[in-house]
């Protein structure tokens, strides 16, 4: 007689981002098995493989797990780019090659398990509202603050897609329309001016107008060699150039923030993605241009601006939240 014990169920979360996909194992609770982590590849047919070697990996790691054995009963899959109701990503600007890729139907076939697909910022919201900074909040905004910019409406304790899957891309809001242009081609965009990408542009702006010396010699005239990481650690060293610059910057990621409110009257904004390690910096600079620029702001009810509190797997936790809740 067989009395081996049948195996718990484990969901695995695989959030694919501009540069990196994270893969983890969660249990039906949600705490971490185990995980993954690879470079993200060019093109789809690599990126199929990829995931789908990931999940096997994944899946044998947790199936030989002891004393406790797990068996995967679904995948869920955050992808930085616009996906549609039935898990086909429609745009990626910042993947390459992938526009209209059937991730989800592809991937199912493949792996003889349910798999659900959302964009990034969704996933990373669901974690937020399951176990995170969102918990309490009903109707709140987390946007992110990477290399580009993601963003997730959470309205009545639930993630709000749109009719067709698609909303909460603040990022191409176009705050200027005759402005610099965007990853995605088109100008003007919000995250031309408020991300990673966003921040290094002024500075390229400022120092070709003779401003910020100190960067300037740092990259030995080259601006294309300008980081993010040059600008806030000359701010933080006083370099009063680079403090304009952050003050520039901060009052970009407020104006956006400002036009979201303006439409959503959230309960709660919370900023994700790697620019929160300069909360220190932007924190308190976007919280005054914010009440500066928003309609009747002595007038109404603060909207508290908050860092994330889930780190770097986020994405990835939250995609197991795709399966687990169904
Ligand atoms: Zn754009």
């Amino acid at each position: 007689m067989n009395t081996q014990p049948s195996p718990s169920p484990a969901f695995i979360g695989i959030d694919i981002g501009g540069t990196k996909t994270l893969g983890v194992a969660v249990n039906e609770n949600g705490d971490l098995l185990e995980e993954r982590l690879l470079p993200t590849p060019q093109g789809a047919a690599e990126l199929i493989g990829t995931t789908s070697s990931m999940y096997f990996e994944l899946s044998e790691r947790v199936a030989q797990s002891s004393p406790e054995r797990f068996e995967v009963l679904g995948l869920g899959i955050g992808i930085a780019g616009l996906v549609d109701i039935d898990g086909k990503l429609r745009r990626a600007p910042n993947l390459v090659e992938v526009d209209g890729l059937d991730i989800g139907p592809i991937l199912k076939s493949k792996l003889g398990v349910p798999v659900y697909v959302d964009n990034d910022v969704n996933c990373a919201a669901l974690a937020e509202l399951s176990d995170g900074v969102a918990a309490s909040a009903n109707n709140s905004l987390l946007v992110t603050l990477g290399t580009g910019i993601g963003g997730a409406l959470i309205v009545d304790g639930r993630i709000h897609r749109g009719a067709f899957g698609m909303a909460g891309e603040p990022g191409h809001m176009i705050v200027n329309p005759r402005g610099l242009i965007c990853a995605c081609g088109k100008q003007g965009c919000w995250e031309a001016y408020a991300s990673a990408a966003g921040l290094k542009n002024l500075a390229i702006d400022k120092a070709k107008n003779g401003r910020l010396q100190q960067i300037n010699d740092k990259v030995q005239g080259d601006l294309n060699k300008i980081a993010s990481e040059d600008i806030t650690q000359a701010a933080r060293r006083g370099d009063i150039q680079s403090v304009e610059l952050i003050d520039d910057f901060a009052y970009w990621i407020a104006l956006g923030l400002t036009n979201c409110a303006a439409l959503l009257d959230p309960e709660l904004i919370i900023i994700g993605g790697g620019l929160v390690a300069e909360w220190d910096l932007l924190g308190d600079r976007i919280r005054h241009s914010f009440d500066e620029l928003l309609l009747a702001s002595t007038q109404r009810n603060r909207i508290p601006i908050k860092p994330a509190e889930n780190g770097k797997a986020a994405g990835a936790i939250g995609a197991t939240l795709l399966g687990r809740q169904r």
